[in-house]
């Protein structure tokens, strides 16, 4: 793919944050970004890196009125000797396809999708912090951009990266987190958009999430909508339970979002001989498990925390303490772990790191 390059003029370029320690999430971004139109017909065409910059988009773009949005999110690092790497890429950009077919959105030849955001770190190359623990978060977005009010999938999409530097997710840092169990509101149903990676699932849980921290929760633990008893995920991860030996995580349903930590976790937890399994996991069970002190640990994954203890759930008036609010051990070693792979210090015995030359 041939990506024309537009540089933001030297008096247009961003100011880099100075202290690499209080960089937070997503309130930073490069100096560009990849953008790159769709149009029935005519497929996608071109593909640029202009300065980043507010889109002009017309009042009456599908995106605005139907949500017809996806996203990805993804890290580059600096692994060794200052090289810049990123984690099986190639994954988010397939979800991205199967979030896109969902939608009624089109697809994005992976490769294409590959280079795009190789060609934008090599030119934001300077926006990549140092320091462990940071990185620079990568945020894919496609959005229906055809006007019109009539209910269709539009014509035209609009695909753009935008990029900025990250250091960890959790103002509080890796401390195991305190979760309200949710049983009014859910997050997704079977057969809805659950298993998409798309901002009205995100819409679709504000409410919930708001409610947990007015009443002091960090967040909220979604419960299936058919029965509100089995467990799906946690705020916007997906979760795991260390009962006695055994390592669970709920099946990817249809109302899950297949991660890419997850299967890291998975995958890595299977080759440490751990006993693994993904099954359906209720209320029922986590509280047992933990009147009898079988709960040995409960955490979340995702891309931005990684790995995210819990150190508490809340469960109709009761806490549900884990280990005794305490980061447990496995979810330790499965965070050094992955990122030791991530920063290069791990060999990478599965071929999850893709160096950007
Ligand atoms: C993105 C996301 C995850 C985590 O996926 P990763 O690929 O591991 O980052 C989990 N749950 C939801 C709802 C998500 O949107």
């Amino acid at each position: 793919m041939e990506i024309k390059v537009t540089l933001a003029s030297p008096g247009n370029m961003r100011e880099k944050p100075g202290d690499e320690s209080s960089l937070g999430f997503g309130k930073i971004f490069s100096d560009h970004m990849f953008v790159m139109r769709y149009r029935e017909g005519t497929g996608w065409h071109k593909p640029q890196i202009v300065p980043y910059g507010p889109l002009a988009l017309d009042p009456a773009a599908m995106v605005l009125h139907y949500g017809q949005e996806i996203f990805e999110g993804l890290k580059s690092y600096r692994g060794p000797g200052g090289s810049l790497c990123l984690f099986r890429p190639e994954k988010n950009f397939e979800r991205m396809n199967l979030s896109a077919r969902r939608l009624c959105m089109p697809q994005i030849p992976v490769g294409d999708a590959l280079d795009a955001v190789t060609t934008l770190l090599r030119v934001d190359r300077g926006w990549i912090p140092a320091s462990r623990g940071t990185s620079l978060y990568i945020r894919p977005t496609m959005i229906a951009t055809e006007a019109g009010l009539g209910v269709r999938p539009s014509a035209e999409y609009l695909f753009y990266i935008i990029t900025g530097p990250v250091g960890s997710y959790y103002a509080r840092g890796p401390e195991p987190v305190r979760i309200l169990v949710e049983e009014t509101y859910v997050r997704a149903v079977r057969g809805g958009l659950g298993e998409a990676k798309a901002g009205a699932n995100y819409a679709a849980s504000l409410l919930a999430s708001k409610n947990a921290k007015e009443s002091g929760y960090d967040q909220v633990l979604w419960l299936s909508a058919d029965g509100r008893e089995e467990v799906e995920e946690v705020g916007t991860m997906n979760i795991f339970f260390v009962i006695g030996d055994e390592v669970v995580t709920p099946p990817l349903s249809g109302s899950i979002l297949p991660g890419v930590t997850r299967d890291s976790v998975l995958t890595i937890a299977r080759d440490w001989g751990m006993n693994v399994s993904e099954r359906r996991i209720g209320m029922q069970e986590i509280k047992a498990a933990a009147a009898a002190g079988n709960l040995r640990e409960a955490f979340g994954t995702g891309t931005a925390a990684v790995i995210s203890p819990v150190g508490e759930l809340r469960y109709r008036g009761e806490n549900v303490v884990v280990n005794g609010g305490a980061h447990g051990e496995i979810s330790r070693r499965l965070f050094d772990e992955i990122t030791g792979i991530q920063y290069g210090e791990i060999p990478d015995r599965y071929g999850w790191v893709r160096r950007v030359e």
